[in-house]
This record gives C-alpha cells, sequence and structure tokens, in this order.
C-alpha cells in the first residue's frame, strides 16, 4: 500500500530538468503509460521499492520512442525485388527528383494553362500512357484493387461477370477476386474447373443476365499438369460478338523484353496490345515499377463510362503520384530502361553481382563466402520463375545474425543454415550501412 503513496506526481515530474526540452501533451501521455506500468508492477508485487531516477529514464525513453516514425526505410537483402512487406517498388532518386517539385509547389493538377479554365486532373497521364501502351484510353486511379471494383461496378452491377474457376484467386493482404466482385455489386457467375476451362465454357455461361467475361491474372500461383485456360484475344471475341465487355486483370505489366527467360510463360504489355483486350488493368508498382497505383487501358468510349461514375472521386490519385508515374512512363518511352529502379536490378549480371559482392565481403567484419544462388521477382508476378543471383553467406549462427541484421533495418534470408545477404536487391549506398552493422555484431561477440 505504502508504494503507491511513493509515486511521483505527474505535476512535479514534469517539471523535472530532463523533460525541459519536451512537447507537453506527448511528455503527458509518456508519463501516463509508465506510472499505468508502474502501478500494475505494484499490484502484482513485482516490485518493492521505487526507482525515481529510472523511472524518469524510462519516460525519457518512451517520450523518444513516441515521436520516433513507425515507418522506416529498410536495406533489402532478401533478393525479392517487388517485396510485397517492404514496399513493392522502389522509386528511382532521379525521377524522385524530378516530381518532388510538384508535391512541394503549385502545379497544373486541375487547371487548363492554355485555356486559363478548369482542367482534367485524368488527361495528365492519358496522353503519355496511349502512346506508350499503344491504346485508345488510359485512366489511374489507387491501385489495381480499385480498378477492378470500379470496372466491376460501373458495368456489371446488378448483373453477371464471367470469370474461370481456376481465376478465382487471392492476392496477398486478402484481395479475393469473388469477394471483390461481390462488394462491387457484380454477380460472379463461375464456369470450368480448377484445373480445365474451355472457350465453349465461356459461350456456354453466356445469357440474359451476362454483362462481362472477365479474365484474371493467376499472378500469384501457377497450374501445372493436366491444365488449359482461355487465351485473353479468344475472349475478347467472343465478347465482342455477343455485344458483351471484356476485361483482363492482368495485375501486373511489363515493357521491356525481360531477361533470363522471366518473360516466357506471359508476354510483355505490349504483345497483349496487338490484340488488345476492351479493358484492361494492373498495378503501378508491380512490374511496371512505379507507385501505387491501378492503371486502366482500354476503349475511350467504356473509359469514359468509367470517369462518369461517382465511385471514381474515391479512387482518385493525389499529384505526387500522377507526377511518380508520368515521369516513369515517360522514361519507358524514351527507352531509359536503366532509370527505373527495378529494371536495373533485376538486369543486374551474375558477373557483376560477383563483383560487388567481393567489394561488399572486403567491407564486412564477419568473414562470408560468395555463392551463386536465386531468386524471384516477387510482388504476386511471375510465379515459379526464377532469376540467377549472388548472395554472401555470414559465418556464424544463421537465426541470430539474423536477428542482429534485422535489428539494424537490414532484412536478408536463411538459406541452407547460412544467413545470406542477397546483391540483388543491395544498393551501392548501402554497403557502408551494412559494413557497420558487421562491426557492431564482431564488438558485441568479443565483449561477450
Ligand atoms: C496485385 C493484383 C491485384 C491488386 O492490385 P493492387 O495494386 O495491389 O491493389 C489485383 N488483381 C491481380 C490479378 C493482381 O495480381
Amino acid at each position: 500500500m505504502n508504494l503507491y503513496r511513493k509515486i511521483p506526481q505527474v505535476d512535479l515530474l514534469k517539471q523535472d530538468e530532463l523533460f525541459a526540452s519536451c512537447a507537453p501533451s506527448i511528455l503527458s501521455d509518456a508519463i501516463r503509460i509508465e506510472l499505468d506500468a508502474l502501478r500494475r508492477a505494484i499490484t502484482e508485487k513485482k516490485i518493492d521499492s521505487i526507482d525515481e531516477q529510472a523511472l524518469k529514464e524510462r519516460i525519457r525513453k518512451r517520450y523518444e520512442a513516441m515521436l520516433h516514425p513507425s515507418l522506416e526505410s529498410v536495406v533489402n537483402a532478401t533478393g525479392v525485388i517487388l517485396h510485397t512487406n517492404l514496399g513493392r517498388a522502389p522509386i528511382d532518386e532521379e525521377l524522385f527528383e524530378e516530381a518532388r517539385e510538384i508535391a512541394t509547389g503549385y502545379c497544373n493538377l486541375e487547371y487548363d494553362l492554355e485555356k486559363g479554365k478548369r482542367g482534367d486532373r485524368h488527361e495528365h497521364l492519358s496522353r503519355t500512357l496511349c502512346g506508350l501502351l499503344d491504346c485508345e484510353e488510359a485512366l489511374v486511379v489507387n491501385n489495381n484493387a480499385a480498378a477492378v471494383f470500379l470496372i466491376l461496378n460501373t458495368f456489371a452491377k446488378g448483373k453477371e461477370a464471367v470469370v474461370s474457376r481456376g481465376e478465382l484467386v487471392e492476392i496477398g493482404g486478402s484481395f479475393r477476386i469473388p469477394e471483390v466482385m461481390n462488394a462491387s455489386g457484380a454477380r460472379l457467375k463461375e464456369i470450368g474447373t480448377t484445373n480445365k476451362t474451355h472457350l465453349h465454357d465461356y459461350e456456354a455461361a453466356i445469357g440474359e443476365e451476362t454483362a462481362m467475361l472477365m479474365k484474371v491474372h493467376k499472378s500469384n500461383y501457377a497450374i501445372e499438369g493436366f491444365s488449359a485456360e482461355v487465351e485473353m484475344a479468344e475472349i475478347s471475341r467472343l465478347a465482342r460478338s455477343r455485344g458483351l465487355i471484356d476485361y483482363y486483370d492482368l495485375g501486373s505489366a511489363y515493357l521491356p523484353e525481360l531477361p533470363w527467360g522471366l518473360g516466357s510463360s506471359e508476354p510483355s504489355i505490349l504483345r497483349l496490345m496487338k490484340e488488345p483486350p476492351s479493358l484492361m488493368s494492373f498495378s503501378g508498382d508491380k512490374l511496371f515499377g512505379a507507385v501505387q497505383a491501378g492503371i486502366i487501358v482500354g476503349k475511350k468510349a467504356l473509359v469514359d463510362q468509367l470517369k462518369r461514375n461517382q465511385i471514381l472521386r474515391m479512387f482518385r490519385v493525389d499529384k505526387l503520384t500522377l507526377a511518380l508515374l508520368e515521369r516513369t512512363a515517360l522514361a519507358y518511352r524514351r527507352g531509359e530502361i536503366e532509370r527505373i529502379a527495378i529494371m536495373r536490378m533485376l538486369f543486374r549480371t551474375p558477373e557483376e553481382l560477383e563483383e560487388r559482392a567481393g567489394r561488399l565481403a572486403a567491407m564486412l567484419a564477419i568473414p562470408s563466402e560468395i555463392r551463386r544462388s536465386e531468386t524471384y521477382v516477387g510482388g504476386g508476378t511471375l510465379p515459379n520463375r526464377r532469376l540467377p543471383s549472388v548472395v554472401l553467406a555470414l559465418e556464424g549462427d544463421a537465426q541470430a545474425l539474423e536477428r542482429h541484421f534485422r535489428s539494424h533495418r537490414i532484412v536478408g534470408r536463411i538459406e541452407s543454415e547460412r544467413f545470406v545477404l542477397d546483391l540483388r536487391t543491395i544498393a551501392e549506398e548501402e554497403f557502408e550501412g551494412i559494413a557497420a552493422c558487421s562491426r557492431a555484431w564482431e564488438a558485441q561477440r568479443c565483449a561477450n
């Protein structure tokens, strides 16, 4: 009981010199949290005295932690280029710099500089994307999930959209095609079986209520063995002959031909556009390599209808997103593939990676071995497609090393019971930070 009375007064604590530079409201929160913890410790009889100085230090630490940003940059040493947990595609610094002034100042987002009148935010990217992707019209929304929702809501609400059973996928972060369809007001008409769907399945499913034939990219899984799916071009032809809309949720799109045989199982978007679906959508931050966005391309009359849907207002993107997407699209348009950060990583040769590995190894305080390995693109793209890579395998307890590096915000992986750093996704500017982390490990080891 006595101990409760020894709990320091909040007002007195606040006046302590240790907190002189603290913002009062945050300090109050920090004190409250620490005093609550102290009371609990007393109640549970975990302490028999109160160390006031230690308490103040805990409050100060809590205060600092509350002001520390939760979102921090990390070193991606996993080798997975589009790591969904690590923010998918990083943006090239130069492209970001070009887009910066659009966000830090005013811009012509919805202003027509020639006419001196209100303009349309959706028009900025339309020309560049149409030129780049060879389509009639383009529209950008918040992400591809929003694109799927908007398209279904606009064209299939209260009606049926036909989808193959083999394509009713769930994409990381609980995006499930059947559930998104349901939320959009479209009725799902499942056809075929898990492993096989034929064109006649689509034909047989078309009825009075049908509005759309939809194809969904399987993204993060593949069906092998006895299987069949229908090409989008065939679905498009059938839809048009019946006066229906054909829509392809492509998920991820890439432009340049990919190295390491990665493109062998699926065509680039430019090849798909040789027989373009009436509507197609994909993510801005998967293989396209820009920011989070949903890019819709297709027939002008249909995209114009999407623009008239009130829901678009909820899915519209900010000027910073538009600026970053436009800079990325222009880099592709100029053929400057090396300006897209993920493309640079994707094209690095094993020889180049080995040379980098040698330099990094020489900087580390922990002995390591250079090894050839394999990684994948990630982000729910190109499932089962591996690409060559080079790793540094560090000497020492793999689990402990993994934890130590992670505490320094360096995320690697464990391979054959070794903690490894994969050079494919590590930038040269990150070498010094990794070296410092290895020195901290050695220092800790020597101390023990
Ligand atoms: C990734 C993906 C989505 C979701 O896209 P986001 O940009 O993450 O919203 C939808 N459909 C398919 C087929 C996908 O691969």
